[in-house]
């Protein structure tokens, strides 16, 4: 047989027999590297981790040592009705609330096959860099109705054997779009999804939006996803009414505030308190570089901030951050190549982390985004879990991080999705 790569291919493809990728080196909970031998079996998921596993005489052996194996990336937040819409949706202003007006328009005419197409490109594009989980947020309201829910519902069960997408119901409120359309509808919306989503910030009136969304994520049994505070301005502030009510809708450990910009627009000990508020509450947060990055601060004449939250306090404070793409290629973010390595680099640049932080910016593309996203028992290299994994030649999760692989596989559900190389001529190659 040829290349690890043929084998894996040939293997990976049938369910007839158990795999056994034996001697790679696997990232473990502190960031050292052990080689370990990973048993899958017919059914996707990972049957046994451990050193020098006893001889399988029914499983299929592929050597796979000087791998690295990391296990799948997880891209928490998405927008996969409003993706790769770029070229028609103009947004001269560059500003958040010039995307939202121009995704608005858009939506009016995205009907599910459009959106579908869409979708699955960029899914396709995620999966093969290394992503084997995504959660979306998907417009609810007057200008998309359903469309994009329905659409990516069904989505989420034709990609079940490949990846896992959660779908968050995103209800949108857009100016004169009254609270009573919402509240009608959020019942029938999170039906379809698994959080229940909105941005406070740009509602008329955030306070009753809160608790419309929190109320109805109360009786589904749901959790929360909010973007919040998605701005520099301290004086419109919607963190702590949120912590309010997650407080008294009992939503503590099942809910996330994306963005929260604001935070690093406030006074450090103001902050603080917020972010202490938020970790005793076990409320989650997610940063977002790409459009925090694209978006923000364009009103500024000198000095732009970064427009990011305060990343490195959060995570020092022992609190649960993830980091995630947002949009890729639409009016909100032009940019986006699915690669989640890329957006961790941006997050340790933009989030002014340390050198010796790289390994913590893997956790977050990893292991904290699965856990807020309550992947539980079918995530990470243990016995159980689906067998996602990404293999690669780095040495570690650092340099995965800092620099990227120049080969890389990646198996979903135990199965070779995609296989990328670099190839260097014979003379660079061997050139010391
Ligand atoms: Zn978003």
């Amino acid at each position: 047989m040829g290349t690890v790569g043929d084998q894996l291919s040939f293997f990976a493809a049938n369910r007839e027999r158990p795999i056994l990728l034996a001697g790679g080196r696997i990232i473990e909970a502190e960031g050292q590297v052990e080689q370990t031998d990973i048993l899958i079996g017919t059914d996707g998921r990972i049957a046994a981790v451990g050193p020098d596993l006893p001889p399988q005489p029914e499983a299929v052996r592929i050597d796979v040592s000087g791998s690295l194996v990391s296990p799948g990336f997880v891209d928490m937040h998405q927008h996969l009705d409003k993706t790769g819409v770029l070229r028609f949706t103009p947004n001269p202003s560059g500003t958040l609330q010039g995307a939202r007006e121009a995704f608005a328009k858009y939506a009016r005419t995205a009907g599910p096959e459009d959106i579908t197409r869409r979708a699955s490109q960029t899914m396709s594009r995620c999966l093969s860099r290394g992503t084997t989980a995504i959660r979306s947020h998907v417009n609810v309201d007057k200008d998309a109705g359903f469309n994009g829910m329905e659409a990516l519902a069904r989505l989420r069960q034709a990609w079940a054997e490949r990846m896992t997408l959660q779908l968050v119901a995103f209800m949108t409120p857009h100016p004169g779009q009254d609270l009573d359309w919402l509240r009608e509808n959020i019942d029938p919306a999170v039906g379809f999804a698994d959080a229940v989503g909105g941005t406070p910030a740009v509602s008329e009136d955030p306070g009753r939006y809160m608790d419309i969304i929190f109320d109805a994520a109360a009786r589904a049994g749901k959790p929360v996803d909010l973007h919040l505070d998605e701005h520099l301005d301290p004086g419109h502030l919607h963190m702590e009414a949120a912590l309010d009510r997650v407080e008294h809708y009992g939503m503590q450990g099942r809910t996330v505030f994306s963005h929260i910009s604001v935070l690093s627009a406030m006074e450090p000990e103001a902050a603080r308190a917020i972010m202490d508020r938020m970790i005793a509450l076990e409320v989650g947060a997610v940063t977002l570089p790409a459009a925090n990055l694209y978006l923000q601060a364009r009103d500024r004449a000198m000095l732009p901030p970064r427009g990011l939250t305060r990343v490195a306090e959060l995570l020092r404070r022992g609190g649960q951050i993830a980091t995630a793409s947002d949009n890729i290629q639409d009016p909100f973010v032009p940019t986006g190549s699915g690669d989640m390595l890329e957006i961790a680099r941006w997050t340790l640049l933009a989030g002014n982390l340390m050198a010796d932080e790289l390994f913590d910016v893997h956790r977050m593309i990893t292991d904290i985004p699965a856990a807020l996203m309550g992947l539980g028992g079918d995530y990470g290299l243990r016995a159980g879990a689906w067998a996602d994994l990404v293999l690669t030649d780095c040495e570690d999760a650092d340099t995965l991080v800092a620099g990227g692989p120049m080969q890389s596989r990646v198996l979903a559900r135990g199965r070779l999705v995609s296989e990328t190389a670099t190839v260097l001529p014979q003379a660079l190659a061997g050139a010391g």
